[in-house]
């Protein structure tokens, strides 16, 4: 899963990319809102925490201007304190959930968690395939109630392949919502994670679409 920081205090931007990099997310940041607009109109992300307070473009606009592009990713804005003004006009401009700053880093990634995962059409935090369960809170990957350990980059994967179960996702997205942007992209890389994942999870979830990319399956253990 991939998102967007778009922040102008240095401080809090460089804490937001180090936590939801710790929490398992490729992180890229922009510093302002004509780089931020730029960025969310060309990149592929999974949400976007937008602060309102921004130089060269204001939040408010660069929401707006997303939208009518037909943007369509889930936007969490973060505002100042008290400012009920700035939370009615960031729902109006089409955001999906607001922060006043200050708040709490947690707070930030259980409400980011849960964007993502409405987006997706997941309504439980844990997600099933088959016998394998992943819990997005946690961070834990179990394949019949047997802890998994997946290193940093095969679990980006299969959460997003688990968040988009049952659909055929291209390595080039696989490689869009798995990367951040300064990342060297290899999408050969997609083929080795992805045998390391079925070795580790000694089932063959993930099926090999050809010439379209993979597809995570409801697997039916029982037949396995
Ligand atoms: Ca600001």
């Amino acid at each position: 899963m991939r998102i967007l920081v778009v922040e102008d205090e240095p401080t809090l931007g460089r804490q937001l990319r180090a936590t939801l990099e710790g929490a398992g997310y490729a992180v890229d940041l922009a510093t302002d809102g004509e780089d931020g607009h730029y960025l969310g109109s060309t990149e592929s992300y999974d949400a976007i925490i937008l602060d309102l307070g921004l130089p060269e473009i204001d939040g408010l606009t660069v929401l707006d201007r997303w939208r009518k592009e037909g943007r369509d990713m889930p936007v969490l804005v973060l505002t100042a304190r008290d400012s009920w003004s700035d939370k009615v006009a960031g729902l109006d401009a089409g955001a999906d959930d607001y922060l006043a700053k200050p708040f709490q880093t947690e707070e930030l990634i259980a409400r980011l968690r849960a964007l993502i995962r409405r987006a997706s059409g997941n309504a439980s935090s844990e997600l099933v395939a088959g016998d394998v369960r992943l819990d997005t809170r946690s961070g834990k990957v179990t394949k019949a109630g047997e802890p998994v350990k997946l290193t940093a980059q095969e679990y980006k994967l299969l959460s997003y392949l688990m968040h988009h179960k049952g659909k055929v996702v291209s390595r080039t997205e696989l490689i869009e919502h798995i990367y951040d942007q300064d990342f060297d992209r290899d999408s050969n890389t997609i083929e080795v994670f992805v045998t390391r994942i079925r070795k580790k999870l000694g089932t063959d979830i993930i099926t090999t679409i050809r010439g379209l990319g993979y597809s995570l399956e409801e697997s039916d253990p029982a037949n396995a």
